[in-house]
């Protein structure tokens, strides 16, 4: 059940405290808008998971992601903004100001929002994940590749990602094995080769991850694997003759095959999203890019309208665009309602 809204109508909402939240909550708070940061189910968002990053200008030995998240939230609190922990169920943008509906139940109310709430892993899907993930199961190497010396390991999918955690946990285990569902790796060939001549990095191809064994106890013991000869096993008719099942003996387990934007509460308005879930903000007149989405004040920054660049970088500079595109917004929203009361003396 949701309470009574509170009355206080916010300038600027953002939602997602990643970089690109953090970004925006910099350029909006220096600007005197007093913007309220939601921090959601995963705070910081996907930097918090890695460790040091190299290519964020600026920072010549590198800077662990945790310490850059940090250190913008503490910049962001500087210029006035407000952080509270909130993930939004539900977004009424019909009407203004706009209603955001909250999992705890408060509803706020905002005349505008920034929509930077990023992209998470996908899971498999696999039988015992949701019981083993944060036990063996990860789908973060950099965060958790250290618990896995000289453990057997296995890393699900065949994109860049797979092949980059793949060459990280080799620092650490044994051996490591790339899982992928067909037989031709989706990874740019420069990495692709570069998993392929690493001694502890291995293949299985056509086949798919069934089920984890293992309990929170003991993490993760073991794996099933399924496999056939034209890829793609778990579609395939079961029973085939030509699909094998087999049980392998593993330490630890990594999930790499891909991210989903976290835009689900946007299900039902009229902000568009593709196919899988990405923000699309709109052009300006010019045929400009902007960050404004279809519903007049509401912007899109970072990766949850970023299918392709995904970097840290690319995310900070779409959340201080959101900023100042909603700063433009609401100053010809202050001139419009002006008018509007002028006009009715
Ligand atoms: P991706 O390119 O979308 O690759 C996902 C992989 O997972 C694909 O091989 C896919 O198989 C597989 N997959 C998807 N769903 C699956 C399922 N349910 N079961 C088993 N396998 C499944 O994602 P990504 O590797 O995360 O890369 C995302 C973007 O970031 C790319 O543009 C990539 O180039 C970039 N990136 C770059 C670097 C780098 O250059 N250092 C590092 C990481 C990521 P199919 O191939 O059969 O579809």
């Amino acid at each position: 059940m949701n309470g009574p809204p509170d009355a206080t109508v916010r300038d600027i909402v953002i939602v997602g405290s990643g970089i690109a939240g953090l970004s925006a909550a910099v350029y909006a708070a220096r600007a005197d808008l007093e913007p309220l940061v939601l921090e959601g189910p995963e705070p910081g968002g996907q930097l918090t998971l890695t460790t040091d990053i190299e290519n964020y200008l600026g920072f010549p030995d590198g800077i662990g992601g945790m310490e850059l998240i940090e250190n913008g939230k503490e910049q962001a609190k500087r210029f006035g903004a407000e952080f509270t922990h909130g993930t939004v169920e539900n977004a009424t943008l019909a009407e203004r100001p706009f209603e955001l509906e909250l999992s705890d139940g408060k509803t706020l109310r905002t005349r505008t929002l920034i929509v930077a709430s990023g992209a998470s892993a996908r899971w498999v899907g696999a039988d015992g994940e949701s019981e083993l993930m944060g036990y063996g199961l990860s789908t973060c190497a950099t965060c958790d590749g250290a618990f896995h010396r000289g453990d057997d390991v296995l890393v699900i999918g065949g994109g860049d990602s797979a092949m980059e955690e793949a060459l990280f946990l080799a620092k650490f285990a044994d051996n490591v094995t790339i899982v992928h569902r067909r037989e031709e790796l989706r990874a740019s060939e420069i990495m692709a080769a570069r998993a392929r001549d690493h001694d502890a990095i291995e293949f299985r191809w056509n086949t798919e991850l069934e089920a984890l064994h293992g309990s929170r106890e003991e993490g993760v013991t073991g794996a099933t694997l399924v496999s056939h000869p034209d890829g793609h096993p778990s579609d395939k008719a079961d029973p085939d003759d030509d699909i094998v099942r087999e049980t392998v003996d593993v330490g630890g387990v990594f999930y790499a095959i891909g991210h989903t934007p976290n835009t689900e509460f946007l299900a039902g308005t009229d902000v568009e999203r593709d196919e899988l879930g990405y923000l699309r903000p709109r052009s300006d007149a010019a045929g400009r890019p902007t960050t404004e989405t279809q519903v007049a004040g509401v912007f899109a920054a970072g990766d949850g309208a970023d299918p392709r660049y995904r970097q840290a970088i690319t995310a900070a500079g779409t959340g201080s665009m959101a900023a100042l595109d909603t700063e433009a917004y609401l100053e010809t929203l202050d001139q419009t309602d002006a008018a509007t009361v002028e006009g009715s003396l």
